[in-house]
């Protein structure tokens, strides 16, 4: 084999020659092309992408950030019944304001992470008392409102206006990580800031509508987690996870955090078929909704009742459950407790009996509402359980 040896100027136009044929290749191999990358994506979600859904084709602010609260965390089909429902009974943002807080929650019962119940109630109140009633259409304005990060103000504003500002939900960070390539821990500030400046880049000056919600259709339905359908994603072409193989790597997983544990003790008492509750405070997890007194974990259900002021007739530990929110996960151990008089307890601020039956129409946690429906063919068998719910009546109202 013979090894040829050039040096001098021919060496240096060489490298220089070699250097300008790979920036030419990396131009036109580049990641992404942006017009093209949106383009692709505006078409493909025009044909494609989810149409039809009740808070589309309407500009009202109230209405599009009604669903944009409601779709965090929670699947379309879990939200169209709540969204519904809920704009039934508070069609603007003036009904809302002016709305019992207990109302709202009742509305929401069910559909989980009910600060985001909260905040919609008081976010509906400062636009009252600060925008005249009017919802504002400045991004920055609305991210000021309780509940409304940098994604939601941006989505509304876009939906609602036809202007283009980049959004950036989980799902959307999942697309564009993947798409250009991003590594890193998806939660670190460095890789945030990065997808941020990504989803900026793309941005379309035109069909700024179907730019949007085809990235959160993308997201949400080819570009999933754990198998994403590249052979029919719009994007594959120049898609850099796609290209090396990368989709189980990118995005990046977020920086490991210790899962936290809470415990607590739950007394179920039960009194002819109708059960003690108490209204959890706000904020806090649950706060404002109905739910079973608790205690700190270990507490005796003796002591318990003793501080509750209800004399058991007997009581029987009921299996542990658990429930997982966003940063703990609690472990609840209830002891369902037999009394003969729903008197006892039910003069306390706050707290409440309720016939067991109409108790999944209240405004109550949805594991709350699943174990009483575990016991509710004790009640049933009660000739309380849903006739003269006195008390827990005004406190839960059922469902219209
Ligand atoms: S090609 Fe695959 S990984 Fe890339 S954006 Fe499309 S669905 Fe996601």
């Amino acid at each position: 084999m013979r090894i040829l040896k050039v040096t001098g100027p021919a060496v240096h136009r060489s490298i220089l020659h070699s250097r300008a044929v790979l920036h030419s290749r990396a131009r036109s191999q580049s990641p992404y092309n942006v017009k093209a990358f949106s383009r692709r994506l505006i078409d493909w979600q025009k044909v494609h992408g989810r149409h039809g859904l009740p808070w589309q084709g309407t500009r009202d602010p109230y209405r599009l950030w009604l669903s944009e609260i409601m779709l965090q965390q929670t699947q379309v089909a879990t939200v169209i019944p709540y969204y519904e429902r809920f704009l039934a009974r508070f069609p603007d943002v003036a009904a809302l304001a002016g709305a019992d807080p207990g109302e709202v929650m009742r509305l929401w019962s069910g559909l989980g992470y009910y600060a985001r119940a909260r905040n919609l109630h008081g976010a509906a109140r400062r636009v009252v008392e600060t925008h005249g009633g009017r919802f504002p259409l400045q991004v920055d304005a609305v991210a000021d409102l309780p509940g409304i990060g940098r994604s939601t103000a941006a989505a509304i504003v876009a939906f609602a206006t036809g202007e283009p500002h980049a959004i950036l939900d989980g799902n959307v960070k999942r697309v564009l990580a993947r798409h250009a390539g991003i590594a890193g821990p998806v939660d670190s500030s460095a890789v945030i800031a990065r997808l941020w400046e990504t989803a900026q880049s793309r941005l379309p000056r035109r069909d700024v509508e179907a730019y949007t919600q085809g990235l959160m259709d993308l997201g949400s339905t080819l570009c999933s987690r754990t198998s994403p359908d590249c052979g029919r994603c719009p994007v594959r072409a120049d898609c850099v996870a796609r290209r090396e193989g990368r989709t189980d790597e990118l995005p990046g997983p977020k920086a490991a955090r210790a899962a936290k544990l809470r415990r607590a003790v739950w007394l179920v008492v039960i009194a002819g078929g109708r059960v003690l509750l108490e209204q959890r405070p706000a904020p806090g997890i649950w706060g404002g909704l109905w739910s079973f007194p608790a205690f700190a974990e270990g507490m005796d259900p003796r002591e318990a009742c003793a501080s509750l002021g209800v004399a058991p007739v007997s009581i029987d530990p009921l299996p542990n459950l658990r429930h997982a929110f966003t940063h703990f996960t609690l472990e609840a151990t209830p002891f369902r407790v037999r009394v003969r008089r729903t008197s006892l307890a039910a003069g306390e601020p706050g707290r409440r009996w309720i016939g067991m039956v109409d108790a999944q129409d209240a405004a109550l946690p949805a594991p709350v509402k699943r174990l009483l429906a575990t016991l509710a063919p004790e009640a049933s068998r009660s000739g309380a359980a849903r006739a003269g719910t006195g008390a827990g009546s005004r406190a839960a109202p059922r469902r219209r």
